[in-house]
């Protein structure tokens, strides 16, 4: 498959090819086609296999633009993962203009919430600091239709469980959740049967 066999628009196409990313990675040609479909998805794959583009891509296209508020919240461990996650989300969003925010932790809440107040189409973030602006309503998740949680063993080893379970109940149910993970232990499957709809597992 190339990314031209999917339903992926004139610019996100251009904006892959500006980034080299000649083929879909197994995962991008594993996961792409099922998100188009609107199924859940649990993925178990490494960094490096191109993980992030699996979501970022679908992501960006299924975004409509002229909604104001965030429409995608993707959940990271780490304050490095979620400004990479950012950076390429909103180059492979590039030519349609797509604006993602990175909300973490050691970093003016104040400032977050400024730019949170701005239009946004994605929000990415660490469990404890997404979980903050919720409390404090300076995030609004109302349209929110898509959920990702990355590297959700990382996630539950470093004991965010609470939090991102907590961040999930606020969320609308009509939604279609990703989770990617390096391992799939119990309290991760227990995890998505909680709060996925018949998830496709897809093992890379
Ligand atoms: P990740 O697994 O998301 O950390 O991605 C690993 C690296 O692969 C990143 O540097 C991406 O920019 C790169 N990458 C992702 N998808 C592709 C692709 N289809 N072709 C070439 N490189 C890619």
């Amino acid at each position: 498959m190339r990314f031209n066999d999917y339903p992926l628009s004139e610019n996100i196409l251009k904006a892959l090819e500006g980034l080299n990313y000649d083929e879909p990675t197994e995962v991008q040609s594993e996961v792409i086609p099922i998100t188009f479909k609107g199924r859940d998805l649990v993925v178990k794959s490494q960094t490096g296999s191109g993980k992030t583009a699996a979501f970022a891509i679908p992501l960006c296209e299924l975004i409509n633009w002229e909604e104001n508020k965030p429409q995608a919240l993707v959940l990271t461990p780490t304050r490095e993962l979620a400004a990479q996650v950012k950076e390429d989300i909103t180059n492979i969003g590039r030519f349609k203009r797509i604006k993602a925010t990175a909300i973490y932790g050691k970093q003016s809440f104040e400032r977050q919430k400024v730019e949170l107040k701005q239009k946004n189409h994605v929000v990415v973030g660490t469990p404890g600091r997404v979980l903050d602006h919720i409390e404090k309503e300076t995030l609004s998740l109302e349209k929110v239709k898509y959920l990702v949680i990355d590297e959700a063993d990382e996630m539950l080893n470093m004991g965010f469980i609470e939090q991102v379970e907590a961040i999930i109940q606020s969320l609308p149910t009509e939604r279609m959740t990703m989770l990617f993970s390096a391992t799939l232990p119990e309290d991760i499957e227990q995890l998505s049967k909680t709060y996925m709809k018949t998830p496709t597992h897809i093992v890379i």
